[in-house]
């Protein structure tokens, strides 16, 4: 994929936090994270690190207590009601349970168009066609759109739910847990699908999943989370074959390699994920990390470039980058 390197979406540290009866939960904590046009960024990480909030937060759906969010280089909370509009046009979604966001008492063709009809992009017979257009490009056909959503199979709902989005021409697609929810025998097929869109759409995805796999086989680069933190950033090669994260280590020794000559052993994390309410001082990874030092619990780590592109959250980026690589010698 040819890349601009023209940033879509810039997150300048970004903190979301809620209250909760013990306190206060920082479910984003500090996200600095450029997305450029035309790529796909994989936002992974174990349930409750933050990934899913950080998308509403780009959403709109959630207001940053601290940072910035820019799309195209304007801050998104600074938009007049013109331009708020603009942006959820410009910026859609594709949920993990699409039957969740489905009106139920609607017919696909009016589910479809709702979103053309808001913006006032189509009317009749145009409205129509680009209905059938769009299903058509999901790989459903005309006599579905008249069906409720309870008369589809859950890769069907799914593709709806990828038409709606498409609807309304956006430009970023938020795609959170898209697969999780299907049948692994139609997993690849919606996977499919959604690579193909974008190329040829020429889409920007976020793609959030916990599963590495689907991540390998659509991202070009890779966010790692933890505690609401993004510990880990590079291409996707970078990070599937030279990890240098403790937790990335960890997370990506569990999955099968791509490259079958590249053998890595198992690690099994000591401990569950610690309460996002009440994180660990210091690097929130420092009680599960089998190379934790005194400095860990004290101070945040800084966010250390290993090489280009590729940066690190961690006091010991550079031996673990050193490590990494003596251990595929
Ligand atoms: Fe482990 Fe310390 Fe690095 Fe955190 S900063 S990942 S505790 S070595």
């Amino acid at each position: 994929m040819e890349k601009t390197k023209e940033p879509i979406l810039e997150l300048k540290n970004v903190k979301t936090t809620f209250k909760v009866p013990k306190g206060i939960l920082k479910a984003v904590n500090g996200v600095d994270l450029t997305i450029y046009k035309g790529e796909t960024v994989g936002l992974v990480g174990e349930s409750g690190c933050g990934k899913s909030t950080l998308g509403k937060t780009i959403m709109r759906l959630y207001r940053p207590d601290e940072g910035q969010v820019m799309f195209e280089g304007q801050d998104i909370w600074r938009y007049n009601k013109k331009e708020k509009k603009e942006y959820t046009k410009n910026v859609q979604m594709i949920f993990q349970d699409p039957y969740a966001c489905l009106d139920p008492l609607s017919v696909v063709s009016d589910i479809v168009a709702e979103g053309m009809r808001i913006h006032k992009m189509y009317k009749g017979q145009e409205l129509e066609d680009r209905v059938l257009e769009l299903l058509k490009m999901v790989g459903l056909n005309k006599d579905h759109a008249n069906r409720f959503p309870h008369e589809f199979s859950g890769g069907q709902r799914q593709r709806l739910g990828i038409a709606r989005a498409l609807a309304v021409n956006p430009k970023l697609i938020i795609c959170d847990e898209p697969v999780s929810a299907l049948d692994v025998s139609i997993r690849a097929q919606v996977l499919n699908l959604i690579k193909e869109l974008k190329d040829k759409l020429n889409l920007t995805y976020i793609f959030i999943s916990h599963d590495l796999s689907v991540v390998h086989h659509i991202c070009d680069r890779v966010a790692v989370m933890y505690l609401g933190r993004v510990v880990e950033i590079a291409d996707k090669k970078q990070i599937y074959e030279n990890p240098v994260h403790p937790y990335t280590k960890a997370l990506l020794s569990a999955i099968p390699m791509p490259d079958p000559e590249v053998k890595r052993e198992r690690i099994i994390l000591q401990g569950d994920v610690p309460n996002p309410a009440d994180p660990p001082s210091g690097c929130h990874f420092h009680k599960r990390c089998p190379y934790a030092k005194k400095e860990c619990s004290e101070t945040v780590p800084p966010f250390v470039t290993v090489e280009p592109g590729h940066q690190v959250l961690c006091w010991l980026a550079e031996e673990q980058q050193s490590e990494t690589k003596h251990e595929e010698k």
